[in-house]
């Protein structure tokens, strides 16, 4: 028997990204056989990819006991939501540094990978990206082509969140 997972407002739905598995592997930080385990990038000393279980992720302890972050912010956000964001919260693996998005003075939910039609059907999460790739110095030419070529699934691939605050849509894409 498995409990529900633990929520996290940050990431709402980690077996939907593909980050936390079902498994049969004891938790490092509880030492529980719990279900899942979350298969995310782990920055800590230990080798501890696919070894902690959500429910030690979400309460902090796996991030107290091992001085673990999952993610990295880079944007200023207060200190009290940065630790829920980096240690609370599973993360993702992006095919350059990950990034969390942040709008509203809060991290985003992070909803998973994207392609163009993904993108397309949310215009303002379109329009986020065309306008950091056109900051990057890209030509629009070269802008139009990166986003066309955008997949969920291979490379270069986009990374969708939404606004915890205001719901706008947000993305971004490796090569930016
Ligand atoms: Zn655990
Ligand atoms: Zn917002």
């Amino acid at each position: 028997m498995t409990q529900p997972l633990p929520s996290f407002p940050y990431h709402p739905d980690p077996v939907a990204t593909g980050v936390v598995v079902p498994s049969r592997t004891a938790c490092r930080s509880c030492g529980r056989v719990r279900g899942y385990v979350y298969t995310g990038p782990v920055y800590a000393e230990d080798d501890l990819r696919g070894r902690l279980c959500p429910w030690c992720i979400a309460d902090g302890s796996a991030a107290g006991r091992f001085e673990a972050l999952f993610t990295d912010v880079l944007d200023d956000v207060p200190l009290d939501r940065l630790h829920a964001i980096t240690r609370r919260t599973p993360g993702f693996a992006g095919w350059q540094q990950e990034r969390w998005l942040i709008h509203c003075g809060d991290g985003a939910a992070f909803l998973g990978r994207a392609g163009a039609a993904e993108l397309r059907q949310r215009p303002q999460a379109w329009e986020a990206v065309r306008a950091e790739l056109g900051r990057g110095g890209w030509s629009a030419e070269q802008v139009e082509q990166h986003l066309g070529a955008l997949s969920k699934d291979g490379q270069p691939t986009a990374y969708l969140f939404r606004c915890r605050v205001c719901d706008r849509w947000l993305a971004y894409t490796d090569a930016a």
